[in-house]
């Protein structure tokens, strides 16, 4: 059932098994976990059915001192999440992104990607899409059978999956989990404080606010922080009533390893003969009624031999590629002998060109300067603003820059085009974006003095305090974070479920 939390009396306590704070990707999914079920479960949610109004969209305000686009503002506070902005892109973690690599610090998660596996799959079942299938192949698709499909030492070829009908989870789930008898989910409920009891080894209470005054208190057995990687760190660091330095974070470590996908434009490739078909990759295509398109990404070997994190490029189709004369940041061309040139239009003349830009979506480095700290400022419910910087580090830069490099030779060396590198070549991000996958600030570790959580997603030193969301993930890889959310958010309701057996 929904509460409205501004109808609940001043200063009543309420009681349950569960309490998962955030109704988002991760909050809906874990409840769903519990839906019908002997254990009750409180579920509270910032924002309410409808799009927040101004007082409630001002609670994600906050101080940013980063490059390229806000992450701040890619949220959403409303039932469902930021799932109201998502656009569907599904694919799961690559099996090295879980490995501890060599000369790469801050790498590995404490379990390997076959132990997600069982997860991913029921999280595919929940989002709708098809097959648990990235390699797919052109030749299965009867529409673009002739598209060319690159698969060599260095480069190799994925795709993505997308949820269809994308799936805005307030809407998608909003029946099931009002119909589920134990579930009451309060909505215009924000959490202000979490309290551990006196010796700081559990969690006893929640503190909860509405914005028009009234705050209440939910007791239970186990709390789950699931406010978006953002408002999980925030919520911690708030909490320092008994813990000065905030709740987990006698290590120094929450709200640090901040990570997202920067997503950046870095060029062109100019196709050699107009008759080759790039479709595979430029079009979505439909594959045993899934929706997916293709990517190229750089194989596990490059990876190692170059010491260098996950990468992925994407290619848009061109329509009017005349224009590519006239391009004032066309800095250098590299073909598979590595000489520059700039003519653009390779063999073919102008008009006859076939042009796709470059779209890299890269993996970052986990830096512990990258963080999330509390601003003086205060927001409307008298708690202190997240202050975030987002920080590339010299890793960052380098990988964009040899993963294209790496693409350029590639394409040069199989005869299939050039491509024009319009990435800066100075210690300088070109324009970028997509800070909208937030990664990190509560990173899984089995050392409490590496991670805020451990392998289970359980607060070091608090026994019933569990955290789902990407705050948890130590690395990102390159793929977009709600598939690996809902598989660990699965992974978790089972374990919770073993605790209420
Ligand atoms: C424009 C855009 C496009 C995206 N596209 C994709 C995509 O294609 N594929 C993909 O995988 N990912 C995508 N993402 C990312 C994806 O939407 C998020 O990673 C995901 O929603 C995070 O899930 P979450 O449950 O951790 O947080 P959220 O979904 O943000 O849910 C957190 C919830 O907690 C609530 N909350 C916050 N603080 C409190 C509090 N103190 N008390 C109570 N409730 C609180 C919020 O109101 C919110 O409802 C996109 C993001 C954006 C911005």
């Amino acid at each position: 059932m929904f509460t409205d939390a501004r109808s609940i009396a001043d200063k009543k306590k309420i009681t349950t098994d569960i309490c998962i704070v955030g109704a988002g990707a991760a909050g809906i999914t874990i409840a769903r976990e519990f839906a019908n079920t002997s254990v009750k479960v409180v579920l509270l949610e910032s924002g309410g059915l409808n799009p927040p109004d101004s007082k409630t969209r001002a609670l994600n305000r906050g101080k940013y001192s980063g490059r390229g686009s806000n992450p701040l503002h890619n949220r959403a506070r409303i039932f469902g999440g930021t799932t109201a902005l998502w656009n569907g892109w599904c694919r799961p973690l690559d099996e090295i992104d879980f490995e501890q690599r060599d000369g790469i610090p801050y790498s590995g998660w404490p379990f390997r990607k076959q132990h997600l596996m069982p997860f991913y799959k029921r999280a595919h079942s929940l989002l709708g899409i098809g097959p648990f299938n990235y390699q797919v192949k052109p030749s299965e698709i009867q529409r673009i059978a002739e598209s060319a499909y690159l698969s060599t030492p260095q480069l190799i070829t994925t795709n993505f999956q997308f949820s269809r009908p994308i799936l805005r989870f307030g809407k998608a789930f909003r029946n099931e989990i009002d119909k589920a008898a134990n579930i009451n989910t309060c909505l215009n409920a924000n959490v202000t404080n979490v309290e551990p009891g006196d010796a700081v080894r559990s969690i006893h209470h929640v503190d909860v606010k509405c914005l028009e005054g009234n705050t209440f208190q939910v007791f239970a057995k186990i709390f789950i922080l699931a406010a978006g990687a953002l408002e999980n760190a925030r919520l911690l660091l708030l909490s320092n009533k008994k813990q000065v330095a905030g709740l987990g974070n006698q290590n120094d470590l929450v709200g640090r390893f901040f990570m997202a996908h920067p997503h950046v434009h870095t060029g062109q490739v100019l196709l050699s003969n107009p008759q080759t078909s790039l479709a595979f990759y430029s079009k979505y295509n439909r594959h045993n009624h899934s929706k997916i398109k293709g990517l190229l990404s750089l194989s596990d070997e490059m990876q190692r031999r170059e010491k260098i994190l996950n990468f992925s490029v994407k290619l848009s189709y061109l329509p009017d590629s005349t224009h590519l004369e006239h391009l004032s940041n066309v800095i250098f061309e590299i073909d598979g002998n590595g000489s520059h040139n700039d003519q653009p239009g390779g063999r073919g003349k102008p008009d006859q060109v076939q042009c796709f830009s470059l779209i890299n979506r890269s993996q970052q480095l986990p830096s512990p300067e990258s963080r999330l700290t509390l601003d003086p400022e205060k927001d409307s419910l008298g708690l202190n603003m997240a202050k975030l910087n987002w920080q590339f580090v010299p890793e960052d830069y380098h990988l964009l820059k040899r993963g294209n490099e790496i693409i350029a030779q590639e394409f040069g060396r199989l005869g299939l085009g050039r491509m024009l590198n319009s990435l800066e070549d100075k210690e300088h991000w070109p324009r970028h974006w997509g800070g909208g996958h937030h990664i990190g600030v509560t990173r899984m570790h089995a050392d409490p003095k590496q991670g805020v959580v451990d392998p289970d997603c359980m607060v070091h030193g608090l026994s019933n305090l569990y955290i789902a969301g990407p705050s948890v993930f130590p690395t990102g890889g390159y793929a977009n974070p709600v598939l690996t959310i809902l598989a660990l958010s699965i992974r978790l309701s089972d374990h919770i479920k073993n605790i209420f057996v």
